[in-house]
């Protein structure tokens, strides 16, 4: 049968009766199709109809049992990229007796991970939509460890960076293509579908024009850890070194065209080496090597630079945007770059000069080429002086600008980097803890009332209990009171731990108060259980 899988690891027999008996058994988390991971048990596969196959029998289990709804739109989504129509799961169901007249199935021992890669020919996707969730989908289910296979539905190639989804396990992906050649139909003993988004800070613009997800939930300290297991796997170890500029340029489209001019103004402005790397010239590895060591990465706009994920803490990102292109709508390295702790600092330049700017109406239209455009429309291209907001992926001013080269003006270049970079490098910054402070303890409140119109409210607390075991610089508490039935509270920011507050405070009503700790100005605690105080 197949040479991939070593039979001998499994009892086939048993396996089979265990399919006919038990049937498919799955069991999902999430309330969503949009936040679904699903776990089966014998999920098969029909290489022939390229359909997944539910068998149920007596014993077989279906959590959620959606009945119908499992088609509204879809059981889950196969990729990271939230709820888009091409990337849904489903399966067909049939009785477990139908097997008597089915071909013999091919047990898959590995315990899988089935999921679909978005777009496999771009860096950026790469890393965003594939790598990180499938890296931390393996950390949530232990199961998934390093012997896990993983299985690609989306149906492409290996695509150029094949190498880097091999670094996530032991055992070799599979591809869609490559499962006819284990039969018609394949049963995976243990398998995960879907993936978790969770790592995920971009949404590429299918429904509303692209930017930062609204709930990013990841921070540069998962990036980080990430990005060293990749670095360990590929045996780069970090060179430790005054540092030096890295410009990482495109070779085929998107160029900067005065490129030997900007590296000799950056080695004399900062006085430091600078060098240029490419995805034609060196090999990813040697680009990550390089990248890690470095100061300053300097890039067009452009997949490439998601590369900036290795970059020391510290060091500055600088994104270079063709005429006509707004950086503040094109923000995924400035999103990665700005995650809590990822600790970068990021800069973007934009080529504000049209004669500057090359542009090819001429190319084909994914090539950002507009001359199959009707007139009028290339003549309102041309004359724009900013792409106007848009959705993905095909809209031609969009794709028209991007693909410009460009002639940096050094003047202004140098003199931006300069304003932006004067504040304090961030390697000096001690690192800001971000610890958050637990519930104030013991609080209550005492009142008196002084005259028929006056009135006193006394608060007091005790610090919460992590804070006896913790340095920080700031500690402050916050105290909200509210009259009882109305809509506004006032609020208080207090360095002690009582406060009598006499302002607003009447006699003979009953205030609701609230009190949380807050480290260093922007680390909020959870309020305590409310005080209800009469004067
Ligand atoms: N790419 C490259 N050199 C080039 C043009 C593209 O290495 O001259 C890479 C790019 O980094 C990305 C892929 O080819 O991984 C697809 O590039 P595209 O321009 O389609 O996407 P973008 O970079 O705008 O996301």
């Amino acid at each position: 049968q197949s040479q991939e899988f070593s039979q001998v690891r499994i009892d086939y027999h048993g396996a089979l009766l265990a399919l006919q008996e038990h049937g498919t058994r799955m069991v999902c988390t999430g309330k969503m199709h949009t936040d679904r991971i699903c776990r089966f048990d014998y999920l098969c596969y029909c290489t022939e109809a390229e359909e997944f196959v539910f068998f149920h029998s007596n014993a077989s289990v279906m959590l959620p049992n959606l009945g119908s709804r499992r088609f509204q739109p879809a059981l889950l989504d196969l990729s990271s990229v939230e709820d888009h129509n091409t990337q849904y799961f489903n399966f067909l169901e049939l009785p477990a007796a139908a097997l008597k007249f089915m071909p013999k199935p091919v047990f898959v021992p590995d315990v899988t991970l089935i999921l679909n890669r978005f777009n496999p020919d771009n860096l950026m996707h790469i890393f965003h939509d594939d790598l990180l969730p499938i890296f931390y989908t393996m950390q949530q289910y232990s199961d998934l460890d390093d012997e896990a296979r993983l299985v690609f539905m989306e149906g492409w190639s290996e695509g150029p960076h094949f190498d880097l989804y091999r670094l996530l396990s032991s055992k070799q992906p599979l591809l869609k293509e490559q499962l006819k050649s284990f039969g018609k139909l394949m049963c995976f003993t243990k398998s995960y579908v879907g993936l978790s988004k969770m790592t995920t800070w971009y949404q590429y613009g299918f429904v509303q024009p692209q930017g930062p997800k609204a709930n990013v939930l990841i921070t540069g300290n998962e990036i980080r850890q990430f990005a060293s297991v990749i670095m360990e796997r590929l045996n780069i170890t970090r060179e430790e070194g005054d540092g030096y500029i890295v410009v990482f340029k495109r070779t085929t489209n998107r160029l900067i065209l005065n490129e030997a001019e900007l590296l000799l103004a950056l080695a004399q402005e900062f006085q430091i080496r600078t060098v240029t790397v490419s995805l034609e010239e060196q090999s990813f590895e040697n680009i990550i090597q390089i990248i890690s060591g470095a100061t300053m990465l300097i890039s067009m706009h452009g997949a490439q630079m998601i590369t900036s994920m290795f970059l020391p803490r510290g060091a500055a990102v600088v994104e270079l945007f063709p005429y006509a292109v707004n950086p503040e709508q094109y923000t995924p390295y400035k999103t990665l770059a700005s995650l809590p702790g990822m600790d970068l600092q990021y800069v973007a330049w934009r080529n504000t000069q049209e004669e500057n700017t090359v542009a090819y109406p001429d190319r084909p239209w994914d090539q950002g080429g507009i001359v199959h455009l009707e007139k009028e429309e290339q003549e309102r291209i041309l004359a724009s002086k900013e792409v106007p907001r848009h959705l993905c992926c095909r809209n031609p001013e969009w794709l028209f600008r991007i693909y410009q080269d460009t002639m940096v003006d050094i003047a202004s270049f140098l003199e931006l980097l300069r304003e932006a970079l004067k504040k304090p490098n961030l390697k000096k910054v001690k690192v800001a803890s971000t610890v958050h402070p637990g519930r104030v303890r013991e609080h209550k409140c005492q009142s008196s009332v002084q005259a028929t119109n006056e009135a006193k409210l006394s608060v007091s607390w005790q610090i919460p209990w992590n804070l006896k075991y913790l340095k920080v610089k700031e500690v402050k508490y916050e105290v909200w009171i509210q009259e009882q039935g109305e809509n506004t509270y006032m609020p208080y920011i207090l360095p002690h731990l009582n406060y009598t507050f006499s302002e607003n405070i009447k006699p003979f009503t009953t205030y609701l108060v609230w009190v949380r700790c807050i480290f260093n100005k922007n680390l909020l605690g959870p309020f305590a259980d409310v005080l209800v105080c009469k004067t």
